[in-house]
């Protein structure tokens, strides 16, 4: 389970971003994962509940926006998204497999809401 580790290192991220901004409590954190990040989205959260303790995001909701997986298809020249959590892509159009991964494998804070 790599989703402690994960929140572990969210809340060390936001933690830092908002004492640089001078904050005195985070009331949100903003995160983008892909749907091939491998990350379980019920274990992220609990795993969450358990990191942001006695931190400044102690009383910290996690919003996390789930990024659909898009892949390029170069006969095509267009983007589709892949239907599996595999990071199989196969064209929908023209059934080529494709390696060319555009989005789904990206984990990151995208912005906090302090105060
Ligand atoms: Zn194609």
């Amino acid at each position: 389970m790599h989703e402690f580790g994960l929140a572990v290192s969210m809340v060390d991220l936001a933690v830092e971003a908002a004492r640089k901004e001078g904050a005195e409590r985070i009331e949100a954190i903003h995160v983008e994962i892909g749907a091939l990040a491998g990350v379980v989205p019920e274990a992220l959260e609990f795993a969450f509940g358990g990191a942001r303790e006695g931190t400044m995001a102690a009383h910290a909701r996690l919003e996390v926006t789930y990024l659909p997986a898009i892949a390029y298809c170069a006969t095509c020249q267009s983007e589709f998204e892949l239907d599996n959590r595999f990071g199989i892509a196969v064209c929908p159009r023209c059934d080529t497999p494709s390696a060319d991964l555009r989005q789904g494998r990206e984990m990151h804070v995208s912005h906090l809401e302090v105060t």
